[in-house]
Protein backbone atom coordinates (compact mmCIF):
# COMPACT_ATOMS: atom_id res chain seq x y z
CA UNK A 1 0.00 0.00 0.00
CA UNK A 2 1.49 3.45 -1.39
CA UNK A 3 2.18 6.04 2.08
CA UNK A 4 2.72 9.57 2.32
CA UNK A 5 6.28 9.51 3.37
CA UNK A 6 8.44 12.56 4.81
CA UNK A 7 12.35 11.67 4.52
CA UNK A 8 13.97 14.89 6.33
CA UNK A 9 18.09 15.13 5.59
CA UNK A 10 18.96 14.49 1.86
CA UNK A 11 22.90 13.91 2.49
CA UNK A 12 24.20 10.62 0.82
CA UNK A 13 22.27 8.26 3.20
CA UNK A 14 18.73 9.98 2.80
CA UNK A 15 18.81 10.70 -0.47
CA UNK A 16 18.95 6.66 -1.11
CA UNK A 17 16.63 6.25 1.86
CA UNK A 18 14.01 8.81 -0.23
CA UNK A 19 15.21 6.83 -3.79
CA UNK A 20 14.19 3.21 -2.20
CA UNK A 21 10.59 4.76 -0.56
CA UNK A 22 10.17 6.66 -4.28
CA UNK A 23 11.29 3.29 -6.29
CA UNK A 24 8.70 1.01 -4.40
CA UNK A 25 5.70 3.55 -5.15
CA UNK A 26 5.68 5.70 -1.97
CA UNK A 27 4.37 9.68 -2.36
CA UNK A 28 7.95 11.16 -0.69
CA UNK A 29 8.26 14.82 0.59
CA UNK A 30 12.02 15.60 0.94
CA UNK A 31 13.46 18.38 2.91
CA UNK A 32 17.34 19.05 3.22
CA UNK A 33 18.77 22.37 4.42
CA UNK A 34 20.69 22.83 1.41
CA UNK A 35 17.61 22.78 -1.06
CA UNK A 36 19.78 21.53 -3.84
CA UNK A 37 20.25 18.20 -2.66
CA UNK A 38 16.59 17.69 -3.43
CA UNK A 39 16.44 18.13 -6.80
CA UNK A 40 17.96 14.25 -8.15
CA UNK A 41 14.82 13.91 -5.95
CA UNK A 42 12.26 15.76 -7.52
CA UNK A 43 13.35 14.27 -10.59
CA UNK A 44 12.62 10.72 -9.39
CA UNK A 45 8.68 12.10 -8.28
CA UNK A 46 9.59 13.04 -5.28
CA UNK A 47 7.80 16.37 -4.02
CA UNK A 48 10.49 19.30 -2.58
CA UNK A 49 9.33 21.14 0.62
CA UNK A 50 10.36 24.22 1.53
CA UNK A 51 10.64 23.67 5.40
CA UNK A 52 10.59 21.06 7.63
CA UNK A 53 7.12 22.02 8.70
CA UNK A 54 6.07 21.63 4.92
CA UNK A 55 7.58 18.43 4.66
CA UNK A 56 5.88 16.77 7.67
CA UNK A 57 2.79 18.35 6.71
CA UNK A 58 1.08 15.60 4.90
CA UNK A 59 2.86 12.05 6.12
CA UNK A 60 2.39 10.15 8.91
CA UNK A 61 5.69 8.71 8.68
CA UNK A 62 8.49 11.05 9.02
CA UNK A 63 12.23 9.82 8.44
CA UNK A 64 14.89 11.93 9.74
CA UNK A 65 18.60 11.09 8.97
CA UNK A 66 21.11 14.13 9.36
CA UNK A 67 24.54 14.38 10.30
CA UNK A 68 24.10 14.10 14.94
CA UNK A 69 21.15 14.03 17.63
CA UNK A 70 21.47 17.72 18.20
CA UNK A 71 20.98 18.54 14.21
CA UNK A 72 17.58 15.90 14.44
CA UNK A 73 16.49 18.20 17.59
CA UNK A 74 17.62 21.58 15.20
CA UNK A 75 15.37 20.76 12.61
CA UNK A 76 12.30 19.41 13.78
CA UNK A 77 12.10 21.66 17.33
CA UNK A 78 9.49 24.17 16.21
CA UNK A 79 7.50 21.21 13.81
CA UNK A 80 4.24 19.96 14.65
CA UNK A 81 4.43 16.14 15.43
CA UNK A 82 1.34 15.62 16.91
CA UNK A 83 -0.09 12.18 15.73
CA UNK A 84 3.10 11.15 13.50
CA UNK A 85 5.53 8.46 13.56
CA UNK A 86 8.88 9.92 13.93
CA UNK A 87 11.49 7.80 12.67
CA UNK A 88 15.13 8.61 13.61
CA UNK A 89 17.94 6.96 11.23
CA UNK A 90 20.47 9.23 12.54
CA UNK A 91 23.50 7.44 14.39
CA UNK A 92 23.33 8.18 17.62
CA UNK A 93 24.28 7.01 21.34
CA UNK A 94 21.70 5.21 23.21
CA UNK A 95 21.21 7.95 26.04
CA UNK A 96 20.29 10.58 23.16
CA UNK A 97 17.65 8.22 21.22
CA UNK A 98 16.33 7.91 24.77
CA UNK A 99 16.12 11.24 25.43
CA UNK A 100 14.78 12.05 21.99
CA UNK A 101 12.14 9.54 22.06
CA UNK A 102 11.12 11.17 25.40
CA UNK A 103 11.13 14.65 23.87
CA UNK A 104 9.30 13.16 20.81
CA UNK A 105 6.31 11.93 23.32
CA UNK A 106 6.11 15.74 24.58
CA UNK A 107 4.98 16.81 21.06
CA UNK A 108 2.56 13.76 20.73
CA UNK A 109 4.65 11.57 18.42
CA UNK A 110 5.38 8.49 18.06
CA UNK A 111 9.32 7.23 18.14
CA UNK A 112 10.93 4.91 16.52
CA UNK A 113 14.96 5.06 16.92
CA UNK A 114 16.96 3.13 14.29
CA UNK A 115 20.59 1.73 13.60
CA UNK A 116 21.70 1.58 9.68
CA UNK A 117 23.77 -1.39 9.32
CA UNK A 118 24.65 -0.50 5.46
CA UNK A 119 26.11 1.99 3.47
CA UNK A 120 24.08 4.27 1.07
CA UNK A 121 24.44 2.15 -2.30
CA UNK A 122 23.20 -1.56 -0.15
CA UNK A 123 19.82 0.61 0.51
CA UNK A 124 16.96 -1.74 -0.80
CA UNK A 125 19.27 -4.36 -1.80
CA UNK A 126 19.57 -7.63 0.08
CA UNK A 127 22.18 -7.84 2.90
CA UNK A 128 20.99 -4.03 4.18
CA UNK A 129 19.83 -4.31 7.84
CA UNK A 130 17.97 -1.50 10.05
CA UNK A 131 17.89 -2.32 13.55
CA UNK A 132 14.60 -0.31 15.11
CA UNK A 133 13.78 -0.03 19.22
CA UNK A 134 11.19 2.18 20.22
CA UNK A 135 6.90 2.56 19.66
CA UNK A 136 6.26 -1.21 18.54
CA UNK A 137 2.78 0.36 17.51
CA UNK A 138 4.92 2.88 15.33
CA UNK A 139 7.05 -0.17 13.86
CA UNK A 140 3.59 -2.70 13.28
CA UNK A 141 1.88 0.25 11.26
CA UNK A 142 4.93 1.40 9.54
CA UNK A 143 6.67 -2.11 8.49
CA UNK A 144 6.12 -2.71 5.40
CA UNK A 145 7.00 0.81 4.09
CA UNK A 146 10.22 0.66 6.47
CA UNK A 147 11.09 -2.83 4.29
CA UNK A 148 11.64 -1.27 1.35
CA UNK A 149 14.81 0.77 2.50
CA UNK A 150 16.35 -2.45 4.13
CA UNK A 151 15.14 -5.63 6.12
CA UNK A 152 13.72 -4.27 9.55
CA UNK A 153 14.75 -5.92 12.77
CA UNK A 154 12.80 -4.85 15.76
CA UNK A 155 14.46 -4.91 18.73
CA UNK A 156 12.41 -3.72 21.36
CA UNK A 157 10.63 -1.27 23.40
CA UNK A 158 13.77 0.66 24.86
CA UNK A 159 14.72 3.63 22.73
CA UNK A 160 18.40 2.79 23.21
CA UNK A 161 18.33 -0.22 22.57
CA UNK A 162 18.66 0.04 18.22
CA UNK A 163 21.66 2.55 18.47
CA UNK A 164 23.55 0.38 20.96
CA UNK A 165 23.23 -2.92 18.93
CA UNK A 166 24.52 -0.54 16.16
CA UNK A 167 27.06 0.74 18.43
CA UNK A 168 27.89 -2.87 19.46
CA UNK A 169 28.43 -4.17 15.60
CA UNK A 170 29.99 -1.54 15.07
CA UNK A 171 32.89 -2.40 17.69
CA UNK A 172 32.94 -5.70 16.66
CA UNK A 173 34.02 -4.09 12.96
CA UNK A 174 36.69 -2.06 14.54
CA UNK A 175 38.30 -5.05 16.78
CA UNK A 176 38.57 -6.73 12.96
CA UNK A 177 40.31 -3.58 11.54
CA UNK A 178 42.33 -3.24 14.32
CA UNK A 179 43.37 -6.88 13.72
CA UNK A 180 43.60 -6.65 10.18
CA UNK A 181 46.12 -3.25 10.68
CA UNK A 182 48.27 -4.79 12.66
CA UNK A 183 48.46 -8.56 10.14
CA UNK A 184 49.20 -5.85 7.65
CA UNK A 185 51.62 -3.95 9.21
CA UNK A 186 53.64 -7.45 9.92
CA UNK A 187 53.35 -8.97 6.18
CA UNK A 188 54.26 -5.73 4.60
CA UNK A 189 57.84 -5.57 6.80
CA UNK A 190 58.35 -9.02 5.30
CA UNK A 191 57.35 -7.65 1.99
CA UNK A 192 54.96 -10.66 1.55
CA UNK A 193 52.45 -9.19 -1.35
CA UNK A 194 49.80 -8.00 1.23
CA UNK A 195 46.62 -8.54 -1.17
CA UNK A 196 47.29 -12.73 -1.81
CA UNK A 197 48.12 -12.68 2.50
CA UNK A 198 44.47 -11.01 2.86
CA UNK A 199 42.48 -12.93 0.40
CA UNK A 200 43.79 -16.66 0.12
CA UNK A 201 45.11 -16.66 4.23
CA UNK A 202 43.10 -13.94 6.40
CA UNK A 203 39.83 -13.86 4.84
CA UNK A 204 39.37 -17.86 5.52
CA UNK A 205 40.79 -17.83 8.53
CA UNK A 206 39.09 -14.62 10.31
CA UNK A 207 35.32 -16.86 8.33
CA UNK A 208 37.01 -19.79 10.71
CA UNK A 209 37.15 -17.97 13.57
CA UNK A 210 33.62 -15.93 13.81
CA UNK A 211 32.18 -19.44 13.34
CA UNK A 212 33.08 -20.06 16.97
CA UNK A 213 31.80 -16.44 18.41
CA UNK A 214 27.98 -18.04 19.44
CA UNK A 215 29.52 -20.56 21.64
CA UNK A 216 31.95 -17.71 22.89
CA UNK A 217 28.42 -16.06 23.19
CA UNK A 218 26.95 -18.84 25.20
CA UNK A 219 29.83 -19.69 27.78
CA UNK A 220 29.92 -15.68 28.37
CA UNK A 221 25.75 -15.79 28.70
CA UNK A 222 26.50 -18.83 31.48
CA UNK A 223 29.32 -17.76 33.36
CA UNK A 224 30.92 -21.35 32.60
CA UNK A 225 34.41 -20.62 30.82
CA UNK A 226 36.39 -23.56 30.95
CA UNK A 227 37.66 -24.53 27.64
CA UNK A 228 38.77 -27.25 25.77
CA UNK A 229 40.19 -25.53 22.80
CA UNK A 230 42.88 -22.80 24.34
CA UNK A 231 43.32 -21.38 27.69
CA UNK A 232 44.10 -17.93 28.83
CA UNK A 233 48.16 -19.05 29.44
CA UNK A 234 48.21 -20.11 26.27
CA UNK A 235 46.73 -16.97 24.86
CA UNK A 236 48.95 -14.97 27.17
CA UNK A 237 52.29 -16.66 25.85
CA UNK A 238 51.01 -16.17 22.51
CA UNK A 239 50.17 -12.59 22.35
CA UNK A 240 53.71 -11.65 24.10
CA UNK A 241 54.96 -13.57 21.19
CA UNK A 242 52.95 -11.38 18.54
CA UNK A 243 54.06 -8.64 20.15
CA UNK A 244 57.96 -9.39 20.85
CA UNK A 245 57.75 -10.15 16.82
CA UNK A 246 56.34 -7.13 16.19
CA UNK A 247 58.96 -5.06 18.02
CA UNK A 248 61.95 -7.67 16.26
CA UNK A 249 59.99 -6.89 13.00
CA UNK A 250 59.94 -2.80 13.38
CA UNK A 251 56.25 -2.57 13.67
CA UNK A 252 54.32 -1.20 16.43
CA UNK A 253 52.33 -3.45 18.03
CA UNK A 254 49.83 -0.69 19.84
CA UNK A 255 46.43 -1.89 18.49
CA UNK A 256 46.95 -5.39 20.76
CA UNK A 257 48.39 -4.08 23.88
CA UNK A 258 45.45 -3.68 25.02
CA UNK A 259 44.83 -7.14 24.41
CA UNK A 260 47.98 -8.05 26.34
CA UNK A 261 46.95 -6.11 29.28
CA UNK A 262 43.74 -7.81 29.69
CA UNK A 263 44.90 -11.43 29.41
CA UNK A 264 47.86 -10.67 32.28
CA UNK A 265 44.90 -8.88 34.38
CA UNK A 266 43.00 -12.66 34.44
CA UNK A 267 46.07 -14.54 34.24
CA UNK A 268 47.55 -12.73 37.13
CA UNK A 269 43.86 -12.99 38.91
CA UNK A 270 44.85 -17.40 38.91
CA UNK A 271 42.12 -17.80 35.74
CA UNK A 272 44.69 -18.56 33.37
CA UNK A 273 42.79 -21.96 33.17
CA UNK A 274 39.71 -20.42 31.43
CA UNK A 275 38.94 -20.00 27.67
CA UNK A 276 39.19 -16.69 26.46
CA UNK A 277 35.43 -16.15 27.07
CA UNK A 278 36.43 -15.18 30.57
CA UNK A 279 37.94 -12.07 29.21
CA UNK A 280 34.56 -10.31 29.01
CA UNK A 281 34.25 -10.34 33.02
CA UNK A 282 37.40 -8.29 32.91
CA UNK A 283 35.08 -5.30 30.55
P1 LIG B 1 26.08 13.27 4.80
O1 LIG B 1 27.26 14.02 5.30
O2 LIG B 1 26.08 12.84 3.38
O3 LIG B 1 24.78 14.14 5.06
C1 LIG B 1 24.57 14.79 6.28
C2 LIG B 1 23.17 15.36 6.25
O4 LIG B 1 22.94 16.01 7.50
C3 LIG B 1 22.97 16.42 5.17
O5 LIG B 1 21.65 16.30 4.68
C4 LIG B 1 23.16 17.71 5.95
O6 LIG B 1 22.53 18.82 5.37
C5 LIG B 1 22.46 17.34 7.23
N1 LIG B 1 22.79 18.21 8.35
C6 LIG B 1 23.96 18.29 9.02
N2 LIG B 1 23.86 19.21 10.02
C7 LIG B 1 22.60 19.69 9.96
C8 LIG B 1 21.91 20.65 10.73
N3 LIG B 1 22.48 21.28 11.77
N4 LIG B 1 20.62 20.92 10.39
C9 LIG B 1 20.05 20.26 9.35
N5 LIG B 1 20.64 19.34 8.58
C10 LIG B 1 21.93 19.07 8.90
O7 LIG B 1 25.90 12.05 5.79
P2 LIG B 1 25.11 10.68 5.56
O8 LIG B 1 23.89 10.92 4.78
O9 LIG B 1 26.09 9.67 5.10
O10 LIG B 1 24.77 10.30 7.06
C11 LIG B 1 23.56 10.73 7.68
C12 LIG B 1 23.34 9.85 8.90
O11 LIG B 1 23.25 8.48 8.47
C13 LIG B 1 24.49 9.93 9.91
O12 LIG B 1 23.99 9.90 11.23
C14 LIG B 1 25.28 8.66 9.60
O13 LIG B 1 26.02 8.21 10.71
C15 LIG B 1 24.15 7.70 9.24
N6 LIG B 1 24.66 6.56 8.48
C16 LIG B 1 25.36 6.75 7.34
C17 LIG B 1 25.93 5.68 6.69
C18 LIG B 1 26.74 5.87 5.44
O14 LIG B 1 27.37 4.89 5.00
N7 LIG B 1 26.73 7.03 4.80
C19 LIG B 1 25.82 4.31 7.23
C20 LIG B 1 24.98 4.22 8.40
C21 LIG B 1 24.46 5.31 9.01
P3 LIG B 1 23.32 19.69 4.25
O15 LIG B 1 23.19 18.92 2.99
O16 LIG B 1 22.59 20.99 4.25
O17 LIG B 1 24.74 19.82 4.73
Amino acid sequence: MSENISVLGLGLMGSALAESLLAAGHRVTVWNRSPAKAQPLVAKGATAAATPAEAVGPSDLVIVCVLDYPAVREVLDDVSLAGRVVANLTTGRPAEARETASWAAERGADYLDGGIMAVPYMIAKPGALILYSGSQAAYDRHEQALAVMAEPRYVGTDPGLAPLLDLAMLTGMYGQIAGFLEAAALVSSAKYPLTEFTSTLLVPWLNAMAAGKPAMAAAMESGDHRTEVSNLEINRVGVDNLIRTFREQGVRPDLLIPMKTILDQRVARGLGHEGLSGLVEEL
